[in-house]
């Protein structure tokens, strides 16, 4: 059987890293995979992860068992809270939720999905928005969910393409799956205003839709964990049914630990406890079958910060501290472009929220900057803001500029 097994073709992301790593030029940048990197464009390990380390460390209890199939449950209750907004959520003070750990967001994705296959009675299709994060394709395929999407980004504007968001999600058939980009929007940055994600909340109410959100990347849209997670909660405070899937990988810096949780919430009904209940029990199998008990490592982590009131605050800070940089790093790449007269606009730069920023390059120069300047970026033109520093900043506008004159 083996010879019919094709050759697949390398991941675009992890391929780019990759060239990177093979590129001798001492002027490379790497503007690539969306992790964080320090202003020596170093990985930074999070003071506060350091300190949950060392006291795990020295914890003489501390051993290596297997954690229950669903989790850690100190871990799981303050990731629900987390993303839902304290424990006064109305899912949670009626305990319309249940959560369980995962593989990271990717893990959390595919649970959802996976769940959704099994279980969803509405149509089976999930609409993602055009464009996003690569995986949403391949993992929902994965499962058999067919796949649709509604367009997200104005190459006009650089900005928010509202009105065909909206005319896609109404006119998608009744109890469609909508995956909605929680905050920081992979790849564009661009994320709905609270005002939008209402009208957005009053269409998918009409149209019975379910909502699947995902969050890769609370604490860095607005620096604030709390502002961050507006749109979900808007949507749980309106009654509906809805899924999660979270990653702690970014905002708590646990990329390889694998830490994650994925959310289930029901609506409001008399007999909502025992609806999650029984979907409680289904997750559990499906977890089983599939990894039988997730990783402990990130999430004892994750969990002793945000059980601690001094470790949470403190992680608070070193949120903002990748976030201030990264906004930064924005305006200064914003003001050496118009000083360099660089044909175009760029306050699409400073207005584009997270991780990313759409710069607005073709395939075309996104090669051309890579074999002229040494600058690695994916091919759609997206710039993972926290490669840049003080030390390449002026390098990379000017071989952006370059390349937009070309
Ligand atoms: N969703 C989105 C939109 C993402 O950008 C990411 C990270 N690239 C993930 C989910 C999941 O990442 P991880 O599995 O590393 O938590």
């Amino acid at each position: 059987t083996a010879e019919v097994v094709p050759q697949a073709p390398e991941d675009p992301l992890f391929g780019l890293m990759r060239a990177f790593k093979a590129d001798q030029s001492p002027d490379k940048v790497d503007l690539g995979i969306g992790a964080y990197r320090d202003n020596n464009a170093k990985p930074w390990v999070l003071p506060v992860v350091k300190k949950a380390d060392e006291t795990l460390r020295n914890d003489p209890e501390l051993n290596h068992e297997y954690a229950p199939i669903a989790g850690l449950p100190f871990f799981t209750s303050k990731a629900a809270e987390l993303i839902l907004g304290g424990p006064d959520s109305p899912a949670i003070k009626e305990k319309r939720v249940t959560s369980v750990q995962t593989i990271s967001g990717t893990g959390a994705v595919h649970l959802g999905a996976l769940f959704l296959a099994r279980y969803w009675t509405g149509n089976k299709k999930v609409y993602i928005s055009n464009p996003t994060w690569a995986n949403h394709n391949q993992i929902f395929g994965n499962v058999n969910v067919p796949i649709a999407s509604y367009p997200y980004f104005s190459k006009e504007t650089k900005g928010l393409d509202f009105d065909g968001m909206k005319s896609a999600i109404l006119g998608a058939p009744d109890r469609s799956i909508i995956l909605l980009h929680a905050c920081a929007h992979n790849p564009t940055g661009v994320d709905p205003t609270f005002e939008q994600w209402k009208e957005i909340a009053q269409i998918m109410r009409s149209k019975n839709h379910f909502p699947f959100f995902d969050c890769a990347y609370q604490g860095f849209a607005t620096g604030d964990l709390m502002k961050d997670n507006l749109a979900v909660r808007h949507f749980v405070e309106q009654g509906f049914e809805l899924v999660i899937a979270q990653s702690f990988a970014k905002n708590f810096g646990l990329y390889g630990e694998r830490a994650g949780c994925f959310h289930a919430v029901t609506g409001p009904a008399p007999d909502a406890e025992s609806t999650i209940t029984r979907m409680a029990s289904q997750l559990a199998i499906l977890q089983r079958s599939e990894i039988s008990n997730p990783p402990l490592y990130g999430a004892r982590i994750a969990g002793t910060v945000m059980n601690d009131p001094k470790l949470f605050a403190e992680w608070e800070e070193n949120l903002r501290t990748m976030s201030g940089r990264i906004i930064d790093m924005r305006k200064s790449l914003r003001a050496k472009l118009e000083e360099l007269g660089t044909p175009g606009t760029w306050n699409h730069i400073t207005d584009q929220i997270g991780m990313f920023s759409f710069t607005g390059l073709n395939e075309a120069q996104v090669m051309k900057i890579r074999s002229d300047a040494h600058v690695y970026m994916t091919k759609n033109g997206r710039i993972s803001m926290a490669g840049l520093n003080t030390g390449n900043i002026d390098y990379f506008a000017k071989a952006l500029d370059k390349v937009v004159r070309d």
